[in-house]
């Protein structure tokens, strides 16, 4: 059985006295969760602070994006080894703000997925349409062409163990979240295009949807066949959403 996953992506919010009253609430407010993992990423200079705080906790953490390079003459990046020496375990790649704000093509997303691999770190690999894509009827051609750019450059082994998140842009931070259905749909979509490569590899891939999750949509979202968790965005800062939304995600 594959394993649930629910992330939070803090984006660019926080401070040290916020990130201690949220961590605080999380570590007391949620239950082990078994057969799921829960984990939270947060801007790199916050991560010791997440180090330190959620060590021997129930709660993960990683990072929001990683260089596409081991070290070297790459000004403000940070190298997926400088991650895992200090513990981060996931690593946010190909996010649609990083896609469409910072320019990150396919090439690189590809890149930056296999150096995240290479230092030991599981990718969070987020793929998804724009609305304009959805309406001209190119939404599966879109999010296959971002998966095949990913596993011509990893080769599918790479895709074990890995994590995916299915995430319309549409719905990011709009409060419209794809319907159950239309995420279904992604999710088996996606994993066939996966299983055409190997089966076992694709039964055993966590795919999250990720879109305006909120308490209220995450039981009904979670509940479908293909759907193994969130990537949260807004809700993950705020502790009782966040824990609901986790509660939301145990086993079907
Ligand atoms: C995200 O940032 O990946 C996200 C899904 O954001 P939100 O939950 O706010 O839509």
């Amino acid at each position: 059985m594959r394993s649930r996953l629910v992330a939070g992506n803090w984006k660019m919010h926080g401070s040290l006295a916020a990130n201690a009253r949220l961590l605080d609430a999380l570590k007391s407010g949620l239950k082990p969760g078994a057969g799921t993992v829960f984990t939270v990423c947060a801007p790199f200079p916050y991560l010791a602070q997440l180090a330190a705080a959620l060590s021997g906790s129930q709660i993960a953490w990683g990072a929001q994006n990683v260089s596409e390079h081991d070290s070297g003459a790459y000004t403000g990046e940070v190298s997926g080894a400088m991650l895992r020496e200090f513990g981060c375990r996931y690593a946010i790649v190909g996010h649609s703000e990083r896609r469409g704000l910072y320019g990150e093509n396919d090439g690189r997303v590809a890149a930056k997925f296999v150096a995240a691999r290479r230092a030991g770190l599981t990718p969070i690999l987020c793929v998804g349409e724009t609305l304009e894509q959805r309406e001209r009827g190119e939404t599966e051609s879109v999010v296959a062409r971002q998966l095949d750019a990913v596993l011509s450059v990893s080769g599918i082994a790479a895709l074990a163990g890995a994590t995916l998140a299915y995430e319309p842009v549409w719905a990011i931070g709009t409060g419209r979240n794809a319907t159950p259905e239309q995420a279904q749909g992604m999710h088996a979509f996606i994993r066939s295009r996966v299983a055409e490569r190997s089966k076992d590899v694709a039964d055993g891939l966590t795919i999250m949807y990720g879109g305006s999750v909120k308490p209220a949509n995450a039981r009904e979202l979670f509940a479908m066949p293909d759907v193994d968790g969130g990537l949260i965005g807004g809700a993950s800062l705020v502790a009782e959403d966040f824990i609901a939304i986790c509660e939301a995600a145990a086993p079907r």
